[in-house]
């Protein structure tokens, strides 16, 4: 089987976490510090507070963004589950903005209605969750500026996009936003085996972050309440959890890291040969805004099901017989049973549905070979021609 996404681990990763397993730290050492200043200075924010997964990252940024009880975040339906449970995590409500139906991010038509009649309801969301789908930046100036307009957080879920930038500024830099979230679980661009960051340039959400991934424990002398505190001393300042990262996963990280440019460029050649390959099929290929550089975490096409003779499913499962492993990103969130429990029904977000019913997700990592690549083309053909 070919897999949809692969990670792609080299000796010197081997060399890296190996050496940190013989060293005095295999957690709360120096390798995790070194790797948060790496990713923060390669996309260019201030600080970087890593954890153990990019939902832990999601769930301590809404705490540190005040989300609580009586507040609302929305996100897309075209997403991982995480987007939206951090909300959940908070006690918060969560609701959905439909997506864009050429970018799959979220539409900005949508999220202008929305947040119009949120305002004459008196339900504007306390934190946005843009999802930068695939990899593709979602459209971040304009959302900082309905951020302004109707006082809202905003919160990037940057899980499929480290290495992307739009009109040159990497995806992560938070320039127009409150913080960033990476993830680097194997199938996303660079791994930790289970991890993630939280990016920001706000000292106080940063301190607020790294205080919350450990318990709420500090025993930092300028942040202490007690003066002239014994050898032994640390305070418990919030309720905090235990999510951090280990220096074994940082280490593995850091050396990723040295690799992310390559990974990007490999990712948009084959996502590139992709386009040509496909363009004559019966198939919605991916759009790339101008501007914007792609991660390509996903190599997503839609069905266009006007002009196949078979479902969506019975195109899936040829593909899975022909040892081609697609996958669909995603199955709308708000009708996942949970969702629907919390009163979320079929029809409230029809671009985002159409998506879930359409939509492939073709094998697409760094080490895919063209003549793998060129294999999943031919399945394509073959599963789109009829028989
Ligand atoms: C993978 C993913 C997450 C969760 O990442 P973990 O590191 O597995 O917790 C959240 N959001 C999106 C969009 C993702 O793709």
């Amino acid at each position: 089987m070919i897999p949809y996404g692969k990670q792609d681990i080299t000796e010197v990763d081997i060399d890296a976490v190996v050496e940190v397993l013989r060293s005095d730290f295999i957690t709360q050492g120096p390798a995790v510090p070194r790797f948060e200043q790496a990713v923060a200075a390669r996309v260019q924010a201030k600080h970087a507070v890593a954890v153990n997964s990019a939902t832990s990252a999601l769930h301590i940024a809404c705490l540190a963004l005040g989300l609580g009880r009586e507040d609302r975040l929305w996100t897309v339906p075209n997403t991982f589950v995480a987007s939206a449970n951090c909300g959940r995590y908070c006690g918060a409500d969560v609701d959905f903005v439909d997506i864009d139906p050429l970018t799959w991010n979220m539409s900005l038509p949508r999220l202008r209605e929305k947040l119009r009649q949120a305002r004459r309801d008196g339900r504007l969301p306390k934190v946005l969750v843009p999802v930068h789908f695939a990899g593709q930046p979602t459209e971040q100036e304009e959302i900082r500026e309905l951020a302004e307009e109707y006082g809202f957080r905003v919160l990037e879920d940057a899980s499929h996009a480290i290495g992307a930038d739009r009109n040159g500024e990497p995806v992560g830099s938070c320039r127009w936003s409150d913080i960033t979230v990476f993830s680097f679980h194997p199938v996303k661009i660079i791994t930790t085996g289970e991890g993630g960051m939280a990016l920001t340039n706000d000292d106080d959400l940063a301190r607020r972050m790294a205080l919350l991934r450990t318990h709420g424990i500090t025993r930092d002398t300028d942040l202490l309440q007690a003066s002239a505190p014994a050898p032994w001393y640390y305070e418990q300042q919030m309720l905090g959890f235990n999510y951090r990262m280990t220096d074994i996963q940082a280490a593995l990280g850091f050396s990723q890291l040295t690799r992310l440019d390559a990974y990007i460029t490999r990712r948009n050649a084959l996502a590139e040969r992709y386009n040509e390959s496909l363009q004559d099929l019966p198939l919605e290929l991916p759009t790339v805004l101008s501007g914007n550089r792609s991660a390509y975490h996903l190599y997503v096409v839609r069905l266009k099901q006007d002009m196949i003779n078979k479902t969506h499913r019975q195109v899936f499962e040829d593909l899975r017989s022909q040892g081609i492993g697609v996958n669909l990103h995603y199955m709308p969130v708000h009708l996942q049973p949970y969702y629907r429990k919390l009163g979320f029904t079929e029809g409230s977000y029809p671009e985002a549905e159409r998506h879930g019913q359409e939509a492939i997700t073709l094998p697409l990592y760094p080490g895919l070979t063209e003549h793998d690549q060129n294999l999943v083309v031919k399945a394509l053909q073959e599963a789109l021609s009829g028989e």
